[in-house]
Order: structure tokens, then sequence, then C-alpha cells
């Protein structure tokens, strides 16, 4: 019998954890999303209008130009502080020879023990992934299609799987925990640890923009109004890992819950890049978000703005930034608190923006000056 561990946000867990998931929850792992492209086509799949079926690539939520553009990818794992990366799709045997060359450039970066896993269907270009191995590859998710989850034995993922073990890598199945098939993962767990697995993953199931019509095609609904998580998604992983505690079973089984993936994960590796990207004008929210004075005019050019707010207001230049990708300054919000009434006069629009440190600045709230 084995113990259930209850971890934050709902997540529990049995013994051993993946080196990858520890990371993860830390939000020391970059997620490098390494294609749109997926043979699989899974009717549940959340990939986003933006990425699914596109050849596109993200270093979390930084864009990457092409494949060449890999000082983004080093650049964002500086930030994060990263101890590993997580590679993801789409499929990213789907591009496999771009991914043999991202986790070479990570380890050469970053040593042998920055650990890389990686997701995949293993439906296309499954006999390249000993070259991936061979790169330094860590650990490798495989996805079985539900049809096969009680019946691993005729899926063509075996062969990969056993060549995979046979390699040295760390291999463990990822599938999302689909409510009302318990049996069906039971019968997984129980292959994965007869075949010695390392690890099974248990995702919540969740809608998106893309899956939502076959989802509730299905009958699936969210569980409240504040979440895209499907109801009776969590009761399935929890009455499957408790089953599964009270057999035979030696592999380790995490249900990653939703919120554990926005609350934890996503929160502390936001707080992570906020603490090593912010410059000395940013405030960083308990949530590890930046708040920030915003200044444009429609009448003034940025270039006179800065230069009022230099000679004349006499701001230190180490609290202003002029953001031109932004068409903005930005200023220490202590500061245009104080300012901000004179700058309105002078035809100056004035904010307190608080947004994302992430790549995308995703903006939060902004609130006029002065209150
Ligand atoms: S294998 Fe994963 S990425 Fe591919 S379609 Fe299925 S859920 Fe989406």
């Amino acid at each position: 019998m084995s113990k259930v561990n209850k971890w934050l946000k709902e997540s529990i867990f049995i013994n051993p954890l993946s080196p990858g998931c520890k990371m993860c929850a830390k939000g020391s792992k970059l997620v490098v999303l390494i294609t749109g492209l997926c043979p699989a086509n899974c009717y549940y799949c959340p990939l986003s209008k933006e990425k699914k079926g596109k050849d596109r690539i993200f270093a979390d939520e930084w864009e990457l130009s092409d494949e060449n553009d890999t000082e983004k990818l080093i650049l964002e794992a500086r930030y994060i502080g990263a101890t590993g990366a997580g590679i993801t799709g789409g499929d990213p045997l789907a591009v496999w020879s771009r991914t043999k060359k991202y986790i070479k450039l990570l380890k050469d970066e970053f040593g042998t023990n920055f650990h890389i896993h990686l997701y995949t269907s293993g439906m296309k270009n499954y006999e390249y992934t000993n070259d991936l191995i061979k790169a330094g590859l860590d650990e490798i998710r495989f996805h079985p299609m539900p049809a096969f989850w009680n019946n691993m034995e005729k899926s063509f993922l075996k062969k990969s799987i056993r060549n995979s073990l046979d390699n040295g890598c760390d291999v463990a199945i990822e599938i999302p925990a689909i409510p009302n098939m318990e049996n069906e993962i039971l019968s997984l767990i129980k292959w994965s640890n007869d075949n010695n697995l390392c690890w099974v993953n248990l995702n919540e199931l969740e809608f998106s923009e893309t899956n939502a019509n076959e989802l509730n095609k299905k009958g699936f609904t969210v569980k409240d109004d504040i979440s895209a998580a499907v109801k009776g998604s969590q009761e399935t992983a929890y009455r499957v890992i408790e089953f599964a505690s009270k057999e035979n079973i030696d592999i380790g089984i995490h249900y990653c819950s939703s919120s554990f993936k926005d609350g934890i994960q996503l929160r502390n590796r936001i707080k992570r890049r906020a603490k090593n990207t912010a410059k000395k004008s940013d405030l960083i929210t308990k949530d590890g978000t930046f708040l920030k004075g915003v200044v444009y005019s429609d009448r003034i050019t940025l270039d006179q703005i800065y230069k009022i707010l230099i000679e004349e207001f006499k701001i230190d230049n180490n609290l202003i930034f002029l953001n031109k990708k932004k068409n903005r300054i930005e200023i220490a919000a202590w500061v245009l608190e104080k300012i901000a009434s004179r700058l309105v006069k002078k035809d100056m629009k004035c904010f307190l923006i608080e947004e994302y440190p992430t790549a995308d600045g995703l903006e939060v709230e902004k609130t006029p000056l002065p209150f």
C-alpha cells in the first residue's frame, strides 16, 4: 500500500515524483513549445488557435522568429533562472531534428544537470527518439491515445517505450484524467508499472477555445464559474490514485490540477522572471507582476517627454525608460504619482499599469493618474 500525498492546489501524488515535476512546481522549468504541429488530433487537445497546427516556436511566452533564433531561448532560460526545460507542442517528434538541436544547445549551455523532458504522442518519427536521448534528453512522457489505455500491448508506442527504457531514458505516461475512464486509466497505470516505466502523470482535463465544442458534445461541463477545468476530472484522478495506492504498484503517480499549473507553476516562474528582469523603476507585486508608471501623449513625442522629465522635473535617468516598442515612457510609479497632476496639464497622459514580467508583457490593469 502506498501513501497518497497532498500537494498544493488540490494536486496529489504517490512517490516518487519526477524531477521535472519538482522543477515545474518551483517555476524553474523553461517551457519550450517547439511546434504547434501534431499528428494526433486528440479531441481534447487544449492548444490555442494561434498555436494549434502552426509551426511556431515559443520559449515560455516569447516567440522565436524562426528555428535559428536560439538567442531568445537561452535568454529566457536565464531570465527565469531555469534548472531544466520541458519540450512540448504540438508534438516535438514532428520536428525531431529541431528538438535534437535545442536539447544539445541547452545541455551545452547549462550543463548535463539541466533536466530536459519531452512530451510526445509518439505517432510520427519515433525511430528518432534514440537521437534525442543521445543528445541528452532525460525523460520522455508518452501520450497514448485513449483507445489504447486498456490495451497497451497493442499500442504502436510499446516499441518506442521499450527502446527508450533500454537506452537509459526515464519514461513516463502523461494523459488527461477523462471523467468516467477510471478503469482504462487504472489499466494503463498497471501496464506502466509492469513494464518498468517511472511515472504516470494525470492532468486535469480543461476546456479551451479549441476543444470546447468537442467536450460539450461529449456532455462535459466546467467544474465552476471561475475555472476552465472539466467537472469530474479531478474526482476521476482521485479515485484512480486512491485505488492504485492499495494495489501493488511501485511507480510514481501525479495528478496535476489546473489550479496547480496556474497558481503554482506559472506564478513561481513569473516571480523568478520578475526578480531577474526588473528595472530600477519597476515595483514587483506579491504575485510577481510589475507595477509601472507610464506616460505618453498624442501631441508631444516620446523624446520630448523624456527631455522634459529629465531637464525640467530632474528625474533620475535610472528611474525612466523610453520604451519604443510599446510607444511609452516608463517611470517609477512612486515618482509618477507625485508629478502626474503637473504632467497632465502639459498634455501628457499618465497611468499606473500592472503587467506580467513575461516577454509578451500582458497587461493586467491600467489606472489613470492622478488619482
Ligand atoms: S498528442 Fe497532445 S498535442 Fe497532440 S493533439 Fe493530442 S493533446 Fe494535442
